[in-house]
């Protein structure tokens, strides 16, 4: 089911947490809502739920597939909702956290007891937790709560589902597992899904379409490709990994440093962004391009060289590389070498990182 949400305001008193938020999650997708701390992911997420009000000016709108939800009560929307704690019930065992919203059905919408015990065993098996279903939530790990957590959300046929952090507070490996999970679960289920993180990695590798947000305004929205190599502005290349940036000019069309004290004229200063890994660092200054600078720090263990620079003005440089082409030079700590960016992205607006 596609989601729409309509020129969303909201204010806390005087604070700004929405600033007319328009977006389309479409059938089937995947979508992060990625973005640093305030920038109001969880309020947007709450106001998909019905779980909290927004400002009711012109044209102000929440769709569920293509139908208004704005008035209906939370529970008539069936939205599926994981929170970052998996606020699992203690006393219930996992089968019974699972059947919960099953159980409290009445009226009509109630399912007997088979048919309860079949969804929640298939449930148990999509979240791979056979077995498990007599064990109450304090003898789960934490990734095994989470799951619980997530088909318990599931149980009640959700028309989409909303994740708040969902993996925010496990540990970095069972985090990675997590994620690889939820992205396999979602191409089998193919429920419309958003879920919040801060964790640019995250977002890129778990979802379909990423919705950069920054103090309660969408800066982007993209795929995780299209987010991360055409960034729209330098808050969204800065947000989704490291960047350097540099000053220099703008010359026939093309971007060099500027290393001298008085821009001549027709040439117009400006500032550039490269990533890490498009950085060449080269022992010798070929066709006077590069900027001088030295090693400070090489990191080698992992999938890539990581090497941090300082330049004549100590200023950091992050530079990455493959170890086949680091062994090729084979720089040392302190070595002076000259950085040449193969790639950079100039944007007109001011903005410091
Ligand atoms: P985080 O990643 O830290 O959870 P977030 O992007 O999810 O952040 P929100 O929780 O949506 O951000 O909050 C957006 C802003 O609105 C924050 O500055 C927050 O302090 C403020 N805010 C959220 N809820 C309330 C509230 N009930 N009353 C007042 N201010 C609030």
């Amino acid at each position: 089911m596609s989601v729409e949400v309509r020129n969303i305001t909201k204010r806390f008193d005087n604070f700004l947490a929405l600033d007319n938020i328009n977006l389309t999650v479409p059938n089937g997708d995947l979508v992060a809502l990625l973005g640093p701390s305030g920038s109001g992911k969880t309020t947007l997420l709450r106001i998909i739920a019905g779980l909290e009000s927004f400002e009711s000016v012109d044209g102000a709108d929440i769709l569920f597939k293509g139908a208004s939800v704005v008035g209906n009560r939370v529970a008539d929307r069936r939205v599926g909702f994981v929170f970052q704690h998996y606020a699992l019930f203690r006393h219930h065992t996992v089968y019974g956290n699972i059947a919960f919203g099953l159980k409290v059905r009445r009226g009509r919408d109630r399912i007997s007891r088979k048919a309860i015990r079949e969804r929640v065993m298939n449930l148990i098996h999509l979240v791979q937790l056979d077995g498990l279903e007599s064990r109450y939530p304090d003898q789960l790990s934490g990734g095994q709560r989470q799951r619980v957590a997530l088909a318990r959300a599931l149980a009640i046929e959700p028309r989409f589902l909303l994740l708040d952090e969902p993996f925010g507070a496990l540990d970095a490996r069972v985090r990675q597992n997590l994620r690889r999970w939820l992205r396999r679960m979602h191409d089998e289920i193919k429920l419309t899904s958003i879920f919040v993180t801060h964790d640019q990695e995250e977002a890129l590798e778990l979802a379909d379409r990423v919705v950069v947000m920054n103090k309660g305004r969408v800066e982007q929205e993209g795929t995780p490709s299209e987010v991360f190599h055409s960034p729209k502005n330098a808050f969204v290349m800065d947000f989704l990994g490291n960047v350097n940036l540099f000053h220099g000019r703008i010359e026939s069309g093309r971007v060099s440093f500027d290393r001298s004290e008085v821009v001549a004229d027709g040439n117009k200063q400006t500032r550039f962004f490269v990533r890490p890994h498009e950085i060449e660092l080269l022992p010798e200054n070929i066709d006077n391009t590069g900027l001088p600078a030295k090693i400070s720090r090489i990191q080698l263990a992992g999938a890539i060289a990581k090497i941090e620079l300082v330049d004549s003005s100590n200023k950091e440089i992050f530079v990455e590389m493959s170890h086949d082409k680091y062994s090729m030079y084979k720089f040392q700590n302190g070595d002076s070498v000259f950085v040449v960016p193969k790639n950079s992205i100039v944007f007109p607006e001011d903005y410091s990182i």
